[in-house]
């Protein structure tokens, strides 16, 4: 905590509510991450002002998210998210609270967090609040509830896929009875949008224990997106092997599925998960590019990016290399950087050209197909007037 200040446009916010008579705290993943030594990515603080006062003490502030209580400063272009004390009750449908009602206490704020080491908050003379013991389980390296799990997982079912993202991303252990919550839980997730598990699971992917996305399966909490349950799929470690991009860990999560028989339709799971039209495509096409044979020698490597495209087939040889070993990638490289001719777009003669022999319809499609699949074999004849006899000949035929 000592190593890392907030910065001054944080602390002046503090202190203006300060100023003003407000107790003002930063509260949640900020202090989190501070204790753990970590730059914050954000900074929330938490407040007994209403959101009207907290309005008059920076005027012009946005009121982002007034039925919660929050109102965002923005200071020299950055944001600070002040919300005010708050206690939720009534979930609707384990995901949303139906009453959100201010409270002039901290420790009702805090015992309303989803995790013992988000609930801490800091005062702006550096004490640290810690009502539930987030300090410990931070040493101890444990994600733990804050009351009851299964409780809480009633609440909001959503905490179930935070638990796991939380474990990962920090390399935690989940305590033993919020684990056990989990498994008793996990059908709530359910009731959840799609699009919040699929932001879930994709942050969980990014973190240096993808396999984690496999003990969420394990767990019973993507039930809802697969045909069956398997053990808790140990070969998703090999995501570490690929850069840390989504669309990456995406294509090698649909292989290591479809290869266990979890799913029957990349494309399926990834419209049920709202996926984006351009990471849908690539995965499936990668995936299906990936159940044939390695390719062998650079006109297959050639035939491959133009039926497929550079993004997929460069994505799916990474794949390749992280899920079977091997150099796919470092052989596509070498193809693409050889600037041999792969696509129509840089075939050395156009339909124009074509058009101008005489051809048209069908017959000037046909014979663009037959030049691209000749230089594709034979790269060094993409010449013009070579390919343009050759047009021509064949015509004659
Ligand atoms: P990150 O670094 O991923 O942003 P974070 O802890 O800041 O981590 P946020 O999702 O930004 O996570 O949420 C901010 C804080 O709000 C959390 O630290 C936690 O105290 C609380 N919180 C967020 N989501 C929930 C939830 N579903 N249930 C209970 N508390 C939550
Ligand atoms: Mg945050």
């Amino acid at each position: 905590m000592e190593n890392i200040a907030p910065p001054k446009y944080v602390r002046q916010v503090l202190r203006s509510l300060q100023a003003r008579g407000h107790v003002a705290y930063l509260v949640g993943g900020c202090v989190r991450d501070m204790a753990l030594g970590v730059r914050p990515h954000d900074w929330d603080i938490c407040t007994g002002a209403l959101p009207e006062q907290v309005m008059e003490v920076f005027p012009g502030a946005l009121p982002t998210g007034l039925k919660h209580g929050t109102v965002t400063v923005r200071i020299n272009s950055r944001s600070v998210e002040v919300t005010t004390f708050r206690s939720e009750e009534n979930y609707a449908d384990h995901r949303h609270p139906e009453t959100v009602r201010f409270v002039g206490e901290l420790t009702t704020d805090l015992s309303r967090r989803d995790f013992t080491i988000n609930a801490m908050a800091l005062s702006p003379d550096g004490l640290i609040m810690d009502p539930f013991g987030g300090l410990t389980d931070l040493e101890h390296r444990c994600i733990r509830c804050v009351g009851s799990p299964e409780l809480r997982f009633e609440e909001d079912a959503l905490r179930m896929f935070r638990a796991l993202r939380f474990s990962a991303r920090l390399d935690f252990t989940i305590e033993e009875a919020t684990l056990a919550a989990i498994g008793k839980k996990a059908h709530l997730a359910s009731a959840l949008a799609a699009e919040r598990i699929r932001d879930e699971v994709e942050k969980t992917l990014l973190t240096p224990r993808p396999e984690t996305v496999g003990l969420m399966q394990h767990l019973g909490l993507l039930d809802v997106f697969l045909c069956a349950r398997a053990d808790a799929l140990p070969e998703l470690k090999l995501l570490t092997k690929l850069p840390r991009k989504a669309l990456d860990r995406w294509m090698a999560l649909c292989v290591i599925l479809r290869r266990r028989g979890l799913i029957s339709s990349v494309e399926d799971f990834l419209t049920a998960l709202r996926l984006d039209s351009r990471t849908i495509r690539c995965c499936t096409d990668g995936a299906a590019l990936l159940e044939g044979r390695k390719p062998r020698g650079a006109p297959e490597w050639k035939r491959l990016l133009r039926r497929w495209g550079v993004d997929t087939v460069s994505c799916a040889a990474r794949c390749r290399d992280a899920l079977d070993g091997g150099s796919s990638s470092r052989e596509l490289k070498s193809v693409l950087k050889s600037g041999e001719c792969f696509s129509m777009k840089h075939l050395a003669v156009s339909g124009d050209d074509l058009t101008a022999l005489g051809l048209k319809g069908r017959e000037l499609g046909e014979m663009l197909n037959f030049l691209l699949d000749y230089v594709i074999e034979y790269p060094e004849n993409n010449r013009r007037e070579l390919l343009l006899s050759l047009a021509g000949n064949t015509e004659e035929l």
